[in-house]
């Protein structure tokens, strides 16, 4: 549910930066930390989008995967089957340094003709 207030955030960004032209396209950028669902907010976009400058964008998600930093051994690694132990010393975790990303990373817009 919490994806509603997200994609207005989305919506309220992609107008701000679009100075009054048509929006083709949003890219979006989502950790695999976070627990939005790309679907979800296509669902929501497609309620609140219509009437605005975004009526009709196509969203584009990039996805981005979760990578630690062992607080032990400082050695960085990503999370195989939900294992969050270091492979080199076996600390468990560590520091998160990609996959809490959310962040709408270009717009689209309709150039004049
Ligand atoms: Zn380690």
């Amino acid at each position: 549910m919490h994806e509603l207030p997200l994609t207005e955030d989305i919506l309220r960004i992609a107008t701000q930066h679009a100075a009054g032209k048509p929006i083709i396209a949003i890219y979006l950028v989502i950790g695999d930390l976070t627990s939005f669902v790309d679907d979800a907010i296509q669902f929501y976009f497609d309620l609140i989008a219509p009437r605005t400058l975004a009526e009709g964008a196509t969203l584009h998600f990039r996805r981005v995967a979760v990578r630690f930093r062992c607080r032990s051994c400082e050695t960085e690694f990503a999370p195989v089957n939900h294992d969050w132990h270091c492979p080199a010393c076996g600390a468990l975790g560590g520091e998160v340094i990609a996959g809490k990303e959310f962040l709408v990373e270009s717009i689209e817009v309709a150039t004049e003709e």
